[in-house]
């Protein structure tokens, strides 16, 4: 079985923490020990783990994500979204993370964010349970 979630965004650029959301997954399965993978099926959004403490941590992460890969550059993408798609395939677009004891094994600190890159838009993300 294959979670299916929805997630709406309401920034051109934001992060999202889903990391609730994929908990409830492995809750919902009763999985005790195996892997998560959290997959996303968009070419301008992404997945990937940092810190849920401070809020100044993903506020910082999006700024250097624009200083890194600025808006507005020579491209020739006729969408005009090319910064999201560069930005899609660095951040990447899926995670493994291992579960045991009926818990995905985070640190302390440590969130799932999904990562919108253009949004704001109606965007999904898929969650895969491994037993093993
Ligand atoms: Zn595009």
């Amino acid at each position: 079985m294959i979670f299916d979630h929805g997630i709406t965004t309401h920034k051109r650029r934001e992060m999202i923490d889903i990391s609730k959301a994929v908990a409830g997954d492995i809750k919902t399965e009763g999985l005790n020990d195996g892997l998560c993978v959290v997959f996303v099926t968009h070419t301008t959004a992404a997945v990937t783990i940092n810190e849920n403490a401070d809020p100044d941590v993903t506020r910082d992460m999006l700024y250097k994500f624009k200083q890194m890969v600025p808006e507005n550059e020579n491209y020739r993408h006729l969408e005009g979204n090319s910064d999201a798609h560069i930005l899609s395939t660095l951040i990447g677009c899926s995670l493994t993370i291992p579960i045991q004891n009926g818990q995905l094994i985070l640190g302390t600190w440590q969130g799932i964010y999904f990562v919108e890159l253009d949004g704001p838009r109606q965007r999904r993300f898929k969650v895969k349970l491994l037993k093993g």
